[in-house]
C-alpha cells in the first residue's frame, strides 16, 4: 500500500539491534588473553578476570560520566584495577593501550543481530516504510558494527552522533532526522529510557522501549510502548504500521 504520509522506523544500535554486553565480553576476553601473553589462559581465570573487570567498569562509570575521569583514565583504571584484583600487576601504559586497541579493533567481529532484527527490517522495507539507525558513538566503530550486522538499511538513513555533532539524549537529534527524512510518522526503538525514549517523545516521536531486562517504567506515557521479547515488539510495530495505514506481512 502506498501511503501519502511517509512513515519511518529508526532503531538505536547497541543493545537494541544486538546484544552489546555479549560482544563486549567476547572482545574484552580476546584482548585480555592477548595482553596476558598466553592464548591458553585458564578459562576460569579469564571468567574471573571478566567479573572483576565488569565490576570496575560499572564502579568507575559515574566518574567518567561526570567528567571527573577522562575516557583514557577510565579505561586505564578499570583495566589495571581488574588485573590487580587477580594478582596480575606491573602492567604498563603501553599494555593498557594495546588492550584498548585490540578491544576496539575486534569488537565489531563479535556483533550478531538479535534473532528478530533481519526479518522485521525486511518486512518494513517490503511495504515501503523507511528504516534507519540513530546512534551515539564514534563513527568508524559504529559503522563497522552496522556493516557486520548486515542489515538492509540504506546508508542515508544511518545517523551517528559524532558525524552530525548532535548526541542523544538531546531531542535535537530527532528533530534533525525528522527534517532529513521528511517523514510524518516517526517511531524510535531503543533500549535506554533516558537516552532513547525520553528525547524521542520530547521531539514528538512515538517511542518503543526495547526492554528485555524488564526494567520498571517510571512514568506511563501514551507515546511509549514497552516490549521485552521479539514477538511483542513485532506486534507493537504491526499495530503502529496499521495506524499509519500500512499492512505489515
Ligand atoms: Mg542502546
Amino acid at each position: 500500500m502506498e501511503c501519502n504520509q511517509k512513515t519511518a522506523f529508526f532503531f538505536d544500535l547497541d543493545n537494541t539491534l544486538f546484544d552489546y554486553e555479549a560482544s563486549f565480553k567476547k572482545a574484552s576476553l580476546f584482548a585480555f588473553r592477548s595482553i596476558v601473553g598466553n592464548k591458553e589462559v585458564d578459562p576460569d581465570l579469564a571468567e574471573k578476570w571478566f567479573t572483576y573487570y565488569k565490576g570496575y567498569c560499572d564502579l568507575f562509570w559515574p566518574a567518567y560520566e561526570k567528567e571527573i575521569m577522562s575516557r583514557k583514565e577510565y579505561q586505564r583504571t578499570r583495566l589495571l584495577s581488574s588485573m590487580t584484583a587477580l594478582g596480575l600487576e606491573h602492567y604498563s601504559d603501553k599494555q593498557v593501550k594495546q588492550y584498548q586497541e585490540l578491544f576496539e579493533e575486534k569488537i565489531h567481529t563479535f556483533v550478531e543481530p538479535f534473532e528478530w532484527v533481519n526479518n522485521l527490517i525486511q518486512r518494513l522495507n517490503q511495504i515501503g516504510i523507511i528504516t534507519g539507525i540513530i546512534t551515539n558513538g564514534e563513527s568508524d566503530l559504529q559503522r563497522k558494527k552496522i556493516k557486520k550486522l548486515g542489515l538492509q538499511i540504506p546508508e542515508k538513513e544511518i545517523y551517528i552522533s559524532s558525524e552530525i555533532n548532535i548526541t542523544k539524549p538531546s531531542p535535537e537529534i530527532f528533530h534533525f532526522v525528522r527534517k532529513q527524512t521528511k517523514a510524518k510518522n516517526l517511531y524510535y526503538v531503543g533500549d535506554a529510557y533516558e537516552f532513547d525514549i525520553k528525547p524521542a517523545v520530547v521531539a514528538g516521536w512515538t517511542a518503543i522501549w526495547w526492554n528485555p531486562l524488564k526494567k520498571p517504567q517510571q512514568t506511563v506515557h501514551p507515546c511509549v510502548y514497552n516490549c521485552s521479547v521479539g514477538n511483542e515488539l513485532y506486534q507493537v510495530i504491526k499495530k503502529c504500521t496499521e495506524s499509519a495505514g500500512y499492512s505489515l506481512p
